[in-house]
């Protein structure tokens, strides 16, 4: 790794802090706005994500935050990431920015550090000055608190974050706590879908060709784990984007022991499971499958899945809007 004054994050355009490294074909960057991520080199020269900077560095950042796998950006993916980053609402951005808060958070009461150069893209934000707005909507919603000894939303209170010259130590409020709570256990308005399947290249042609777009068709969004988890271990990512997901599809062929933890895991949490299996190997699913909705698919038929799925969706769950 070197620090190179003269170099700048190819995304956000920082120079402050970055790191890059080089291996074959591609560049590391170790950026304090990004996180760290990796890009061909051809990839840079194309810079296909000028128009979608800001999404591309919060996505990247999100990521990062949360320990998810980015893969390294090429001319070949990047057209699909840029096509599927959200375009965030203000009241989107403030709980973007609440969750980041969260997520670096060790106990109830725990001020963390956010600084408003290199922590504007955990709001998604363009500059500082859309970032100390939410910082400011926060404050006087009275959902994080900026000083130790209140945690109320005088005026006083929300002006002193501007003191500041570098950032702030805000902490989750009790108020704030509780409206995370509400948010997590209010599932209607979610528009994501987590996908458990086993890892496979015939499977996954099944998911981007059938499951994938049966859930788009239906107004949701597909998420898989990016990864293959190790075997055995079920990673905390996965147990968070269950979390934050409308209802599960989980397709039981092949009988990865993950695919059916993860399936009961969303059936606790009281989340809707649509279950799904090849034909061929409905012997061996490992429990009656009967008392559930099992959508029985067969290869080649790749229509009759999606229409099978996608009413599914709709009879179980309905369309999201
Ligand atoms: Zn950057």
């Amino acid at each position: 790794m070197v620090s190179d004054n003269n170099e700048e994050c190819p995304v956000c355009k920082m120079s402050e802090d970055l790191k890059t490294s080089r291996t074959k074909g591609k560049k590391v960057y170790t950026c304090q706005r990004c996180g760290i991520f990796s890009i061909s080199d051809v990839a840079i020269l194309q810079e296909q994500w000028k128009e979608k900077s800001t999404e591309l560095s919060g996505w990247l950042r999100e990521r990062h935050e949360r320990g998810i796998e980015i893969q390294t950006l090429t001319p070949s993916n990047l057209p699909h990431i840029l096509a599927e980053l959200p375009q965030h609402t203000p009241l989107e951005k403030q709980l973007k920015l609440l969750e980041s808060i969260e997520l670096k958070t060790h106990y109830p009461g725990h001020k963390v550090y956010i600084n408003y150069e290199f922590d504007i893209s955990l709001a998604w934000v363009k500059n500082k000055e859309e970032f100390v707005f939410y910082l400011k909507a926060l404050l006087e919603r009275g959902l994080i608190g900026d000083n130790e000894s209140t945690s109320n939303t005088s005026s006083q209170n929300s002006l002193n974050m501007l003191d500041y010259a570098l950032g702030i130590k805000p902490f989750i409020t009790a108020k704030g706590w509780e409206y995370l709570e509400a948010k997590a256990s209010n599932n209607t308005d979610k528009v994501q879908v987590f996908v458990a399947m086993s890892f496979d290249n015939e499977l996954n042609s099944v998911y981007e060709n059938v499951i994938k777009k049966a859930i788009n068709s239906t107004g949701y969004r597909a998420c898989r784990a990016d990864s293959e988890p190790d075997l055995g271990r079920i990673d905390e990512k996965i147990i968070v984007e269950i979390k934050k997901s409308r209802f599960v599809v989980a397709d039981l062929t092949q009988q990865n022991s993950g695919v059916y933890f993860e399936a009961g895991f969303a059936m606790a949490l009281g989340l809707p499971v649509i279950l799904c299996v090849n034909k061929d190997d409905l012997k061996n699913v490992h429990f009656d499958v009967r008392q559930f909705n099992c959508i029985l698919w067969e290869k080649n038929e790749e229509d009759d899945f999606k229409n099978q799925l996608e009413t599914s969706i709709l009879y179980n769950i309905g369309r999201r809007n």
